[in-house]
């Protein structure tokens, strides 16, 4: 076993976080510990977002992974040589997932079964993972089209959308195993002598698992909490009258509870410290995002002529669905507070400010 290099200290100091590493950080598929027994594993990712950060803890006699990499055969042939080189001469004991999404959850199907070892992550997005891996369709179904019509989609938009069939999902996501070990919201995990106590989140994903040790401060945050980017809340045509946001928002006071010394290691970009300065600036962002929605509603609008109000810059070609689900999330905030109302018609959707 190939000693683990430990990252130097050499904080700097962006937009109100601390960042006790500043930019270092291991190469991609390389690995480096960043408190006894905790390590860094940094993968790439084939999407705009270019890297995921992956968690191993040590367990003594044992590995405990803490989600996986989407499913490549570049990532999983990091992972091989993690186990051919500083993971060697420990099995993986343990792993676990924070939540559903493909560059989580990708590898844990794989890894699951080379391990032997069973999937832990909650209920909720084991059985999100689960449906989605098995909803594969040549076509959209018609209530997917009529939810992205409903909120002003055109028809050349719905025409690629047709076009770029349906259960994209699974293809970054290996077989998952059948069934898993729940993790719940209070869980107390023993890992290598250290209690980490499970914090479930929602609005980015349905039942997010953090991970956090009380003791020494340590956070493993997942997407429910990153530094420079903001996660993806969103409504589905899965469940089209969520109110994501609000999960969101409270999720964002639930996590006040963690002391904002904690080292937070989050799932992209850097670990960081000043946690509630990070919190005061997701609440403020999702806040001033919803006054100039209100503002933009004096006339009737749907999701999709609110892109503008929302983000403020022109959003591309591949950002369309994404943004929508944004903006139903936000508008369906607004409608849940009483202080937007919406108005259907011939199978559309508009909100306007509240009378
Ligand atoms: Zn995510």
């Amino acid at each position: 076993m190939a000693a683990i290099p430990r990252l130097a200290a050499a904080a700097t100091e962006a937009r109100g976080l601390l960042y006790p590493f500043g930019e270092a950080r291991p190469e991609d598929g390389g690995i480096s510990e960043v408190a006894d027994g905790v390590f860094w594993v940094r993968m790439p990712l084939p999407f705009s977002l270019d890297h995921i950060n992956l968690w191993v803890l040590d367990g003594q006699d044992h590995w405990v992974i803490v989600d996986t990499g989407v499913q490549t055969p570049d990532i999983a042939g990091f992972w091989r040589a993690l186990f051919a080189g500083p993971l060697a001469g420990k099995p993986v004991g343990r792993l676990i997932v924070t939540h559903y999404h493909p560059d989580h959850i990708g590898l844990a199907g794989w890894l699951s079964r080379k391990a032997q070892v069973p999937l832990e992550t909650s209920r909720g997005e084991f059985l999100l993972a689960r449906t989605l891996t098995l909803d594969v369709a040549p076509e959209p179904p018609a209530e997917a089209l009529a939810f992205y019509r409903a909120h002003g989609w055109a028809e050349p938009w719905l025409e690629r959308l047709r076009a770029s069939g349906w259960g994209q999902f699974g293809r970054g996501v290996s077989r998952l195993p059948t069934g898993f070990r729940r993790l719940a919201d209070g869980d107390q995990l023993l890992i290598g002598g250290r209690c980490w106590q499970v914090l479930v989140g929602a609005g980015h994903s349905p039942e997010h698992v953090c991970l956090w040790n009380r003791e020494e401060g340590l956070l493993l945050a997942g997407d429910q909490v990153l530094p420079r980017i903001t996660s993806n809340v969103s409504v589905y045509p899965t469940e089209p009258e969520a109110n994501p946001l609000a999960d969101w928002l409270a999720s964002i006071e639930k996590l006040r509870q963690v002391p904002d010394r904690t080292l937070v290691l989050p799932a992209h970009n850097e670990p960081f410290t000043r946690l509630h300065a990070r919190l005061d600036q997701l609440d403020r962002d999702h806040r001033l995002k919803l006054a100039r929605l209100l503002d933009g509603l004096a006339e009737p609008r749907h999701a999709a002529e609110c892109f503008g109000a929302l983000f403020g810059r022109p959003i591309g070609e591949g950002e369309i669905q994404m943004a929508t689900g944004e903006a139903v999330a936000h508008l369906r905030w607004l409608e849940a507070a009483g202080a937007a109302e919406r108005i259907e018609a011939d199978g559309r959707i508009r909100f306007r400010r509240a009378a």
